[in-house]
């Protein structure tokens, strides 16, 4: 048997489950089939106050609040001492969101999928892709569930939005290098016992190793007196290291001692993961009946926060240019969709790669710092990377650039 329907979205992700969303409540049926069953676990843990715009459009707003998430309403960065706040109430861009969420995502990813369910969105959990046509007057996809039995489907259009399965790049070919360096990056949670009263639960604390501008930890509170807790360092610097990965975090962790003092009395109750070479990019974003959404198009770095910004983002503007589409009107998916996404990676791809860079990292810790500047920065920040009148927005590369040489001779 083979079923059809409107649009068939590959990952029950926050990018799957939004664009589900958008569309059922425009009136399209979807089917959205995911490998696994949820709840269940993934990293990503600290929203952008841009992605609330998108929750709200897709109608998800109070299923969110619901959860008692963590709030966060801004981000610390720490280097050997030093410490610079950015407050998401002092931003450039009006009407912005100034708080979000600090979410554990097996309990946001879940409460998204709900609530798209609610609104019509068919997930089938337990199906993994085993192949894909996309075509540009119709898709077929075969799913294997956890029997091994295959399941046929036949739709209009076919979103991808697995994530690091990655299943249309594989399928289609479209993966290419990231121009991003190899990095790799352990985490775990764990039951924080924070005392410290310096310390702002209220934020993502970003530290930069003291000696390594190249390593960075996060700490991430959650709302249950836990804690997500990272480190990201290019691979190459863990190689030849034989010690297991905690103990390599913690090994880390003892590098520094603002971060070991909050953690003092912390519990480490959860096996440390580890992640390798997760940047990635695809040679296009869309084509004859398809399009991709999230991490299945293009990952740069976690060091913003922007994953699920970007993931969101993706859904929004793919929905719209979708519905338009199966209404019948004449739609252009590279100027509609892939390049005005573009957009606001490549403003994020110039932070991250400045970070990397070591100019961006001067800009933050610099000492005085311009309020007007600042704000204007502390929208990147906030993801509202899409906000042309930003000037560290429209000419993102060349303002940085000479913030950093500014800041430098200063
Ligand atoms: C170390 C690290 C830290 C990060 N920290 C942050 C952060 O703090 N904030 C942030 O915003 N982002 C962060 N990110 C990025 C974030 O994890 C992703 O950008 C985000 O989860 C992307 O959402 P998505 O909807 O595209 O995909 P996902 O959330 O990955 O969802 C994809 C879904 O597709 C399903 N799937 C995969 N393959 C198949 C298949 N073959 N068949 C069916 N279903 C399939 C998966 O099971 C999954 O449920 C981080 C990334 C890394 C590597």
């Amino acid at each position: 048997m083979v079923e059809t329907t409107d649009v068939l979205i590959i990952g029950a992700g926050p990018s799957g489950s939004v664009a589900g969303a958008l569309l059922c409540n425009k009136g399209h049926n979807c089917i959205v089939l995911e490998r696994d069953i949820f709840p269940r676990f993934s990293i990503g843990e600290s929203l952008l106050p841009q992605c609330m715009e998108i929750i709200e459009e897709a109608g998800m707003l109070e299923s969110i609040r619901d959860m008692n998430f963590q709030k966060k309403d801004g981000a610390v960065f720490s280097h050997a001492g030093d410490a610079s706040t950015f407050e998401f109430t002092d931003q450039f861009t009006k009407d912005a969101w100034t708080t979000t969420f600090e979410v554990v995502r097996a309990d946001f990813d879940n409460a998204l999928a709900i609530a798209a369910q609610d609104k019509g969105v068919d997930i089938r959990f337990g199906q993994e892709i085993a192949s894909a046509t996309p075509g540009a007057d119709r898709v077929t996809v075969v799913a294997h569930d956890k029997e091994g039995e295959a399941h046929h489907y036949q739709a209009r259009f076919l979103l991808d939005a697995s994530g690091f399965g990655r299943v249309l790049p594989r399928l289609l070919d479209l993966n290419v290098a990231s121009d991003l360096v190899f990095r790799q990056s352990l985490f775990t949670h764990i039951e924080d016992n924070i005392e410290d009263a310096d310390y702002d639960r209220n934020k993502i604390l970003i530290t930069v190793h003291a000696e390594h501008p190249d390593i960075w930890y996060w700490l991430i509170p959650f709302s249950n007196g836990r804690s997500s807790l990272g480190i990201v360092a290019p691979a190459e610097y863990f190689e030849g290291m034989k010690s297991d990965p905690e103990t390599l975090l913690k090994a880390l962790l003892a590098e520094d001692l603002r971060l070991q003092r909050i953690l003092q009395y912390a519990v480490y109750d959860t096996p440390v993961k580890q992640i390798a070479g997760y940047s990635a990019k695809v040679s296009k974003m869309c084509g004859d009946g398809f399009a991709l959404l999230g991490n299945a198009g293009e990952f740069l770095d976690p060091i913003f926060s922007s994953g699920v910004t970007i993931a969101l983002k993706s859904a929004s503007l793919a929905a719209s240019v979708l519905h338009r589409q199966l209404r019948g009107q004449a739609v252009n998916w590279d100027d509609e969709f892939a390049q005005p996404l573009a957009k606001g990676v490549d403003v994020f791809r110039v932070f991250v790669e400045s970070w990397y860079d070591g100019s961006l990292q001067d800009i933050i810790f610099s000492n005085p710092q311009d309020a007007k500047i600042k704000r204007m920065i502390c929208s990147v920040l906030a993801g509202y990377v899409w906000d042309d009148s930003n000037p560290y927005v429209s000419r993102a590369r060349p303002r940085v650039q000479a913030l950093a040489q500014l800041c430098i001779n200063h």
